[in-house]
């Protein structure tokens, strides 16, 4: 038997949760609303469709969301503007820059000139270091819905032969990190490791955050394994091929409503903390 790992449901069953604690925040605020404000760069579909999902999120557990537009044309130094913007705008919770932005913009640069109180994504070196640390910050939100999804369904990584393929800083390079803190052992793959065949096949639970369909061949699974596919491509296709692992694998993310719809909820939920943050230390 296996676990599907339903992302959809538990972040359903979160936004719930959600939903009352901001209702509750806001009596207590005087109606003030959590806002998250997400900077989108460009015109491609697929980042306009996750950022209006992320504001669709916002809007159903009460919070507000705003979105700055810049055109494709923008320069770095625009980017960095419209974040000193809202870094200083106190109605501002959250900042997500959306990623990727156009090639000519110095992404990192723009990340790190995000106030460290309002890194819901966990995007900022500093935010990342102080992940790393396992010391209190925003993690970036795909591994951390991971985390959050594992914690969901009592899944306990302690001790556990763990291999992330991918090592992106917002996605696998993060979630080694989280499967460390959480005492799994981790080998962390990428472009270069010599035998991924063999990594993969020793390996208790696997992240598949690598960006390409398909990619990891279900029969490189060992049985009884916990497989989490972050990969999402046209189509509803993941990085991992599921053929026969619902059955003989411990537990699996399906494609989509897996890994998605965690990253979603735990931005929310990270917007809802930084707006608390700020609150408690005003009262
Ligand atoms: P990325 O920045 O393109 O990184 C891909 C990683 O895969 C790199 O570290 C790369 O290694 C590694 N890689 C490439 N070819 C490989 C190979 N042949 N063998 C082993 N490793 C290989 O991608 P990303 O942004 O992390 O995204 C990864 C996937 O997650 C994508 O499918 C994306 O759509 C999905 N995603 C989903 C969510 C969500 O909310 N569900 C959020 C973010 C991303 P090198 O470092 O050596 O180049």
């Amino acid at each position: 038997m296996s676990i599907l790992l339903d992302g959809k449901a538990v972040a359903a069953l979160h936004e719930r949760e959600l939903s009352e604690h901001v209702a509750a925040l806001k009596a207590r605020n005087g109606g003030q609303t959590p806002i998250l404000a997400t900077i989108l760069v460009g015109d491609d579909p697929s980042s306009a469709t996750y950022v209006s999902m992320k504001g669709s999120a916002c809007r159903r557990v009460g919070m507000d969301s705003i979105v700055i537009k810049l055109s494709a044309s923008a320069t770095t130094d625009d980017v960095l503007s419209a974040i000193n913007r809202l870094n200083a705008n106190q109605a501002v919770h959250g900042i997500l820059l959306q990623h990727p932005v156009p090639a000519h913009v110095d992404e990192r640069l723009c990340f790190d000139r995000i106030s460290i109180s309002k890194d819901v994504d966990g995007v900022t070196s500093h935010g990342f270091g102080l992940m790393a640390l396992g010391e209190p910050a925003f993690g970036s939100a795909t591994p951390a819905g991971i985390m959050r999804l594992l914690a969901h369904y009592k899944i306990d990584v302690s001790g556990k032969r763990a291999v992330v393929v991918g090592r992106s800083p917002i996605l696998g390079k993060p979630m080694a990190l989280m499967l460390s803190n959480a005492n799994a052992t981790v080998t962390l793959c990428h472009s270069k490791t010599s035998n991924l065949e063999a990594e993969i096949r020793r390996a208790q639970l696997i992240v598949g955050a690598v960006g390409k369909p398909n990619f990891i061949r279900s029969d490189w699974i060992s049985d009884g394994a916990i497989v989490i596919d972050a990969g999402y491509h046209t189509g509803g296709i993941g990085d991992i091929h599921p053929d026969g692992l619902m059955g003989r694998c411990a537990a699996v993310t399906p494609v989509p409503g897996g890994v998605g719809p965690m990253t979603i909820s735990t931005l929310i939920a990270q917007t809802l903390g930084a707006a608390e943050r700020v609150w408690s230390t005003i009262q």
